[in-house]
């Protein structure tokens, strides 16, 4: 009295990108740009968990000439995943976590967020008699990375400290570009205008991230800087996205199962079965980043079928309520996480999360699929 069985030989759970999508969503943040400033690509944290060798390629492809890591070996990474590729790679962290000369070697422009970070860059500099390329990041109310305002006096007293350097940009961060109507947005233009006026260092300006771009071309200046929009995450609180999702995410069914009213699943025995139901054991759990905390609130589409999580996620399983979907669906059928029905800012509001988060979470259990990948 087995279930019918779909696939004993393919991979248990899959994760696909589209990277044709990733390019259409930068090209549509590009075409934002309508002062000429560069769209750089952010791919920190191995471009937000979903793999930078596969997706930098491909952001070049759309024309992308600027890439934002935090490491230093992820900027080793991205200049790897370029190859011949001419491109710039910047270290958001720093030139920390590696010798001067790897990071020239591999030509990563390191950002310089503290007077010590510049003493250090502006030294080898110096000392090696070689200009280091450099952005310089100034805070205007984040409060996490940067130069002081009293930091930025400092510099404009101490602009001999940038004569070995080449400073290619002075950067700085928006902390509620998410919410247009936040004060702290025009806050902090106006504290970046003041304060590179006061800076007064002939320099392009960096400043806006994702969200930051939907805020107008006043937030634009030479260079903006993409994350989350090119991964197909709604970079601003609004109801629709408008950028595509690029992520399709599933898991197999292992096992179906009946259970009758009254009886409970999962660690805990917190779900109650209140009627007779049909219940599938889906093979991703918390170490594939489906978060422990979606417990309770969880979704699932199994033949186009949206169907409840029920108990709680574990650590590779969790279980769906799979009463509703006629016919059966078989035991190594597919429940999608991602995708056609379900978004990423779905799942994290699941988890009570942000699409960040789910994304970087994924884990190295996935069979990973690169689709769409532009020929030439
Ligand atoms: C991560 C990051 C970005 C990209 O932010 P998104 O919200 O993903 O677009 C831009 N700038 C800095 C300094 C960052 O740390």
């Amino acid at each position: 009295m087995s279930s019918p069985q779909s696939s004993r030989t393919g991979p248990l759970s899959l994760l696909e990108v589209h990277l044709d999508r990733v390019r259409r969503n930068y090209l549509a943040l590009q075409k934002m740009l309508t002062r000429g400033a560069d769209c750089a690509a952010v791919v920190k944290a191995d471009a937000y968990g979903l793999g930078a060798a596969a997706i930098v390629p491909e952001l070049y492809k759309a024309n992308c000439r600027h890439f934002f890591a935090t490491h230093a070996s992820e900027g080793m990474a991205v200049r790897t995943a370029l190859g011949d590729y001419e491109a710039q790679v910047y270290l958001l962290h720093g030139p920390a976590g590696a010798t001067p000369e790897d990071i020239a070697h591999r030509k990563l422009v390191p950002v310089l967020n503290t007077p010590g970070d510049i003493e250090y860059w502006s030294g080898v500099a110096k000392k090696t008699g070689i200009k280091r390329s450099a952005v310089i990041h100034i805070d205007t109310g984040m409060n996490r990375l940067g130069l002081s305002a009293a930091e930025t006096g400092w510099l404009k007293n101490n602009t001999d400290i940038l004569k070995p350097l080449d400073v290619r940009y002075l950067m700085s961060h928006l902390a509620c570009a998410d919410t247009p109507e936040h004060p702290k947005n025009k806050e902090q233009l106006e504290k970046f205008r003041a304060l590179t006026a006061q800076l007064g260092i002939p320099c392009r300006l960096s400043f806006a991230n994702s969200a930051g771009i939907f805020l107008g071309a006043d937030y634009h200046f030479d260079q903006v800087r993409p994350g989350c929009a090119l991964y197909g995450i709604n970079p601003q609180n609004t109801p629709s996205n408008p950028m595509q999702g690029v992520v399709t995410l599933k898991a197999r069914i292992l096992q179906i199962r009946e259970a009758a009213a009254g009886e409970t699943t999962g660690y805990g025995a917190t779900y109650r079965m209140p009627t007779p139901v049909k219940l599938a054991t889906i093979s991703a759990g918390y170490a594939d980043g489906y978060l422990r905390s979606i417990t309770g609130n969880g979704m699932v589409y199994v033949g186009g079928q949206k169907c409840p999580v029920v108990g709680r996620v574990s650590m590779d399983a969790i279980v769906a309520d799979v009463t509703a979907v006629k016919p059966l669906p078989p035991v190594g059928g597919w429940a999608e996480i991602i995708g056609q029905h379900q978004t990423v800012d779905d799942v994290a509001a699941q988890a009570g999360t942000i699409g960040y988060e789910i994304l970087t979470s994924l884990g190295g259990r996935y069979t990973r699929v690169y689709a769409g990948q532009e020929t030439t």
